[in-house]
């Protein structure tokens, strides 16, 4: 007879691998989904651990958050309520992989994240958007992709247990890339832990992934680090305006502001623009300007730092 001492029960669990357990159904105290398979139980008090979550490691290295180790608890460190996770958005009642930068993951959930590292295809479902039956468009809306937090409407993407949602181009981002905007070190896609803005669009996203250097704590989003290469918007411009990646700032002719690192130019009319100012109801160069034109130096702070 195979026993367990589980950090989460006070009595030994013992191994059980019938499929028809005779006890019925029975469900994971750890995941909450339904037993079907082998399983650890403490009959006397009615716990049961499936296989995998009776083997989770209490300690979890986590490539999405390089700075701590995740651990493993039975119950919330915060006894008043019950955290979200940081992968399906969803409450998390049972158990949780955790750290103190205020990340919490079910244990499924946790697990699903290295299939995703490890690009496990075929454990997770593909669905082509707008083509399936049971995620109907209304219903896309709702849902986000993980990694990037933008809409799921018009691209492919992959989907687990109607709870995880994520693009395919996000599936397939590099774990770590080297940019033009902060070349001293590499950038490895992470959990914003740190609440940073996007170096380039200066906006934050609490959730999902960024492109970060936690040494510098220099991070970007998924969408600037490779914004579209080209971005036509007739209503606002006659000609398509193209990506130009620039290691210098830059003066955007629309709103008259500084750029960083990624400009869009109309080679026709010469003009350099913010993607966002794309969209701004009419950009034009104004060669001739009829006011006295004062003169701004603008300080940059675009230096790495390095750690002592
Ligand atoms: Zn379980
Ligand atoms: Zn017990
Ligand atoms: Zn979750
Ligand atoms: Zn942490
Ligand atoms: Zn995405
Ligand atoms: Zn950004
Ligand atoms: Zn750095
Ligand atoms: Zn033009």
């Amino acid at each position: 007879m195979e026993v367990l001492r589980h950090f989460s029960h006070v009595h030994p669990l013992v191994f059980n691998d019938e499929r028809n357990h005779e006890s019925g159904e029975v469900f994971c105290c750890a995941c909450g989904e339904l037993v079907s398979g082998p399983r650890f139980s403490c009959m006397e008090c009615e716990f049961h651990l499936d296989k995998n979550c009776a083997e989770a490691p209490v300690e979890m290295d986590h490539p999405f958050h390089r700075k701590h180790n995740l651990m493993l608890t039975a119950s919330s460190p915060y006894v008043e309520v019950n955290p979200i996770c940081g992968f399906c958005n969803k409450k998390c009642e049972k158990f949780i992989y955790y750290c103190s930068c205020n990340l919490f993951f079910h244990i499924k959930c946790a697990f699903l994240s290295y299939k995703i590292l490890e690009k496990k295809f075929r454990e997770l479902v593909r669905r082509d958007a707008l083509v399936s039956f049971e995620c109907q468009p209304q219903e896309l809306e709702r849902v986000q992709c993980f990694a990037c937090q933008k809409s799921l409407l018009q691209s492919d993407y992959i989907s687990h247990d109607s709870r995880f949602y994520l693009h395919k181009k996000c599936f397939e981002l590099p774990l770590e890339i080297n940019h033009l905007s902060h070349r001293c070190h590499s950038l490895f896609l992470q959990f914003n832990s740190d609440h940073l803005p996007c170096k380039i669009c200066f906006e934050t996203q609490n959730r999902g992934l960024f492109y970060c250097c936690s040494i510098c704590k220099f991070s970007l989003h998924i969408e600037c680090v490779s914004p579209p290469p080209i971005v036509e918007e007739p209503s606002s411009h006659e000609h398509p305006f193209t990506r130009w990646l620039r290691a210098s700032p830059f003066n955007c002719d629309a709103c008259g502001t500084l750029g960083n690192y990624v400009s869009y130019i109309c080679s026709t009319c010469n003009l350099m623009v913010h993607k966002e100012c794309i969209s701004l109801p009419r950009i034009i160069k104004n060669v001739w300007h009829e006011h006295p034109i004062s003169h701004k130096y603008f300080v940059i702070d675009n230096e790495c730092k390095t750690q002592d």
